[in-house]
């Protein structure tokens, strides 16, 4: 099982961890600060490095898998290609090996503020998403519905939202609260993420006599404050089928 830090704490940009495993997908550690695809967010790259100050490039990360295929709670860092041999040096070392992980944090900052944007964009368009990627350049929502956006208005309707500065709350209800509000999810495509009895949510507004922005389950990272988003325009609006409009996102120029 691998701690996932960034769940707590999305601004760790690196921890000291050990080697639980290395396989052929790729190395398992205790702990870590690098997010696994899911949720439609992209895996972390990054490093890890080794006591002697070697360095592993790691190119993405998943969650791990069992035999059957089924996910498991371990979380896998794929080395680059290329990193063969410090693989298998690693490897020779053995399980309790220590490194400090560091991920691209440039990259990870701007899938945070991508991914909170889309969560903004959920409540510019109160429609049900059916599908979602959020990469460091761009995301992108699926929205079923059948009536025209406007890219110029979408855009304006986010401005608003991160000139108020609206705080992000990390939160958690319990599987029994969640099915008793199925309005909270949002998204047909990604399942909220269920198993240990208590779901993590994601507020945008909503304290004290503030309004509530938005409130999903939801296991990716984010900013703590719509302030932090800056300029992120709608870049493009597609009719992908007759009941499915896309919107995608993207930093301004
Ligand atoms: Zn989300």
């Amino acid at each position: 099982m691998t701690q996932d830090l960034f769940r707590q704490d999305a601004y760790l940009r690196e921890c000291s961890a050990h080697i639980t495993a290395v396989t052929d997908t790729g190395i398992v550690l205790d702990q870590t600060v690098f997010y696994p695809l899911g949720g439609g967010q992209a895996g972390d790259s990054g490093v890890l490095v080794l006591a002697d100050g070697t360095e592993i490039a790691i190119t993405d990360t998943r969650k791990g898998k069992d035999a059957e295929g089924n996910p498991t709670s371990d979380i896998v860092h794929i080395p680059a290609p290329g990193q063969e041999d410090r693989v298998a040096q690693l490897a020779l070392q053995g399980p309790g090996t220590a490194v400090t992980a560091r991920i691209d944090w440039e990259r990870r900052h701007r899938m945070m503020r991508l991914h909170t944007t889309s969560h903004l964009l959920c409540h510019v368009v109160p429609q049900l998403v059916n599908g979602c990627s959020i990469t460091p350049d761009y995301a992108r929502l699926d929205f079923a519905m059948t009536d025209p956006l406007d890219k110029e208005a979408l855009t304006a309707a986010i401005a608003t939202l991160v000139a108020a500065a609206h705080p992000l709350t990390v939160a958690s209800i319990s599987d029994e609260e969640l099915d008793a509000n199925p309005a909270l999810v949002k998204s047909m495509s990604v399942q909220p993420p269920r198993g240990t009895g208590r779901i993590r949510t994601i507020r945008i507004g909503g304290d004290n006599d503030a309004p509530l922005i938005d409130l999903q389950p939801c296991g990716g990272t984010h900013v703590a404050n719509t302030s932090e988003l800056g300029a992120i325009v709608v870049t493009k609006i597609e009719k992908k089928s007759a009941t499915t409009r896309r919107v995608v996102l993207g930093f301004a120029q």
